[in-house]
């Protein structure tokens, strides 16, 4: 009886973006794929095309876009071929998508992201970075248009579903006394600091649990990632910096939890794949089958818990500054994070280079008040500028 969902998945060819087509085609008679988009990866588009036919595909790159278009009418094919970033807004809020999956990475992903809450869709936000960016300016679109959000990052999904049905955004009320966000620590938990120094792009990448993006997979090991998934609670849920705890648990089966005042503490549990938020949201408020194994506690046995090293991830603590500091700061943050990790999986810096790269640019850019998206798109700007000058210094 339930009726057949309409979506536009962004970033499609990539980690998320792949994890949610595999749970799309298990449920086929209740999701309909009308856009796929990607940047330049034209060869994994047209498998994808030919599999869930869309109406439309967006590339960014312009090459890419006219080798698919050849394929997808060799192939007889009716999906039509788009590109360009102004194409990934048209996607995003066509009349005919029901649901929006933001899995683009990066602030690449803010515009589009921005545009569906705008028009009203039901968004899957994977892509945190629109919410560290520009996060008072979408929650208001989501507010104003009545759009549904449903959190795609492990954590934040977990908590969507340990706090009460119909959150009202004010933890108070809702006898919530702190939010208790979980952090594996990534690959350099327990690596001596002196051997940090020398660390590669591989290693970082080599998550012990989440098999994820590169871009991500080296803020987990910065642990930037969990420093931008505080701002993301932040903005999520209402939650004042303090609220929000970060609690290192290696295993990554807890995925977070919310704590009462009334001494509870409720937890959301699992394997660590992301199909099971991605199932979740996709089936909102029911549930359905989303291909992860069952948890098995048995060959777990273990849950381990211990508080974050903030000497060891001066990163974590400088989100936290940039959190308290407000305006434009978190952009500022971001994009000085991007360009890092950038230069960093290009071998032009080395991985302790990213806070202090980080560090150099907050001091150096000013803060500015976040009214319209042009103080953001400008704060982003700002940044990279400096970054790249710190790294070509
Ligand atoms: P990824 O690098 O695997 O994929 C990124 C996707 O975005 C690809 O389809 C790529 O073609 C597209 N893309 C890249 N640059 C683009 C640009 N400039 N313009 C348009 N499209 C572009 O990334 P991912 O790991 O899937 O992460 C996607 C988002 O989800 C990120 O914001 C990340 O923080 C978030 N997220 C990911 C995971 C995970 O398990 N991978 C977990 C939680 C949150
Ligand atoms: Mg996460």
């Amino acid at each position: 009886m339930s009726k057949l969902t309409r979506l536009t998945v962004l970033g499609s060819t990539g980690s998320i973006g792949k994890s949610t087509l595999d749970v799309v085609a298990r449920h086929p008679e209740k999701y309909k794929i009308v856009a796929l988009t990607a940047h330049r990866q034209d060869e994994l588009l047209f498998e994808q095309c030919r599999r869930f036919l869309p109406r439309y595909a967006v590339l960014l790159d312009a090459d890419a876009a006219q080798r698919l278009g050849k394929r997808i009418s060799a192939a007889g094919l009716e999906t039509e071929v788009l590109c360009g970033v102004a194409e990934l807004e048209r996607v995003a809020t066509l009349p005919e998508v029901d649901a929006v999956m933001a899995a683009i990475v990066g602030a690449a992903g803010m515009p589009p992201t921005l545009a569906a809450a705008h028009a009203g869709k039901k968004i899957l936000l994977a892509n945190k970075e629109t919410l560290v960016l520009a996060g008072h300016l979408f929650m208001d679109a989501v507010h104003r248009s009545g759009s549904a959000l449903l959190p795609i990052d492990s954590e934040h999904n977990a908590i969507f579903q340990a706090l009460p049905n119909a959150y009202s955004g004010d933890m108070k009320q809702s006898g919530v006394s702190k939010i208790l966000l979980t952090a594996s620590g990534g690959p350099f938990r327990n690596t001596p600091l002196e051997e940090l120094k020398h660390v590669t792009p591989d290693q970082a990448c080599a998550h012990p649990n989440w098999s994820m993006g590169r871009k991500i997979s080296v803020d987990s090991a910065s642990m930037m990632n969990k420093g931008l998934e505080v701002i993301e609670a932040h903005w999520l849920f209402n939650a004042a910096a303090d609220d929000i705890q970060v609690v290192v648990h290696p295993q990554s089966v807890i995925h977070s939890m919310v704590q009462y005042v009334d001494g509870s503490v409720l937890a959301q549990l699992g394997n660590p794949d992301m199909r099971t938020p991605i199932a979740f949201a996709l089936a909102y408020p029911e549930r359905i089958e989303s291909g992860v194994a069952p948890l098995d506690l048995f060959a777990i046995a273990k849950l381990d818990f211990s508080a974050p090293d903030f000497t060891r991830f001066p990163c974590l603590g400088l989100a936290y500054q940039a959190l308290r500091a407000g305006g434009t700061v978190p952009a500022l943050l971001n994009a000085a994070n991007e360009v890092a990790v950038a230069a960093f999986l290009d071998h032009r810096i080395a991985f302790l280079d990213i806070p202090r790269l980080i560090e150099t640019v907050l001091g150096k850019v000013s803060r500015a008040e976040v009214r319209v998206l042009q103080d953001v798109l400008d704060a982003d700007a700002a940044a990279r500028s400096a970054a790249q000058e710190w790294i070509e210094r």
